[in-house]
């Protein structure tokens, strides 16, 4: 009997009709379950008409209560039971509130969730292990294209396991076309340029493959720089006519040499000038693999290794690397997927009225 009830608790997982349920509690005599799927609906619901259909794994009397005596009768309600509490439990993932983790944020591609639950705890998005700070606290990012629902499941130092199923919402992202720009840059390379390409790209391999298990992301984010935003996260880019990837990050038009803040606190791993397509780039690592690109920069104020705090200097504006003018692009990744940093530090200030940052 029990491969039939557990089977009535998955398909009703999938349902989840109460009244189907109260249907599957008590057949009558001479009746069996029999699993029907609505075609008209597609959903799968159990019905008791009375018709016989034994399952050859099954004997008859499993499918008679009538001949059970009451232990049997009493070992076959516990197992109903204990069904019917997995099935709650499995629907509490799409309906309830989680009781034992706190989420907060930007439930959209390219945004970042913020989570609390109990120190020790473990943390999982679709399976993957997620980094969880000695306070309970941790992130979770969803790029650009990311699925449109997610599942997080916390496990508890006691072994409970809490789960929640989370809607994404999709985003439109615009296209942008930039035009004029020296065709070498856009496509082809020279040997000697794929040679500083691949020297480049070693150089942010190593300084990604370290984090910080503090959580300096927790403070929250400011502009690093005042001004227009030229750029956007997402966008589409069309290069001389030649569709590019989607731009990786926010970009905030200023004049060469205005100077740039740390948006939040963290640890520099990268300080480096003349990369091919960034120019003079800065990484900043915020803790739980959640990092921050500053490029295109004329200067560089700070060392790698050093830790900054929000709001101190980390260089100046430029328009070096692959850039058509003077501005700061802002890129930010969570364990290795673009995130859009405009999600975490809102509108554009004035300009005007907000100097002295
Ligand atoms: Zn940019």
């Amino acid at each position: 009997m029990k491969s039939v009830l557990f089977l009535a608790g998955f398909m009703l997982s999938a349902c989840a009709g109460v009244t189907d349920m109260q249907t599957a509690d008590a057949p009558k005599e001479g009746q069996a379950l029999i699993f029907t799927r609505a075609l008209s609906s597609g959903a799968l619901k159990i019905s008791s008409e009375p018709r016989i259909e034994i399952s050859s794994e099954l004997s008859a009397p499993d499918l008679a209560p009538n001949t059970l005596d009451d232990s049997q009768k009493l070992e076959r309600q516990a197992e109903y039971a204990e069904v019917m509490l997995q099935v709650e439990e499995r629907q509490k993932v799409f309906d309830g509130k989680p009781q034992h983790f706190k989420l907060d944020g930007q439930f959209v591609q390219g945004g970042l969730v913020f989570g609390q639950t109990a120190p020790g705890a473990k943390v999982r998005l679709d399976g993957d292990e997620v980094m969880v700070g000695e306070d309970g606290r941790f992130v979770v990012g969803f790029g650009r294209d990311s699925a449109l629902s997610a599942l997080i499941s916390v496990t508890l130092p006691n072994g409970t396991v809490e789960s929640k199923a989370i809607e994404i919402e999709d985003r439109d992202f615009p296209v942008q076309h930039i035009d004029g720009l020296d065709q070498s840059k856009v496509s082809g390379f020279t040997e000697e340029q794929l040679a500083k390409i691949a020297i480049d790209s070693g150089k942010k391999k190593s300084a990604r493959a370290t984090t910080q298990s503090t959580a300096d992301w927790a403070t929250g984010f400011e502009w690093p720089i005042l001004g227009r935003i030229s750029g956007v996260f997402g966008s589409q880019r069309i290069l001389n006519g030649e569709p590019k990837r989607p731009h990786s990050g926010v970009d905030v038009a200023a004049p060469q040499g205005s100077i740039i803040h740390a948006p939040a606190p963290g640890i520099v791993r990268l300080a480096e000038t003349g990369m091919y397509f960034e120019g003079g780039l800065v990484l900043i690592d915020h803790g739980h693999w959640l990092e921050s690109a500053f490029l295109h920069m004329s200067r560089i104020d700070v060392k790698s290794g050093q830790r900054v705090e929000k709001g101190d200097v980390i260089g100046a504006v430029g328009a070096t690397g692959r850039a058509t003018g003077p501005h700061l692009h802002w890129s930010m990744k969570w364990t290795g997927r673009l995130v859009d940093p405009q999600l975490l530090v809102g509108a554009m200030p004035e300009e005007e009225g907000a100097v002295g940052h």
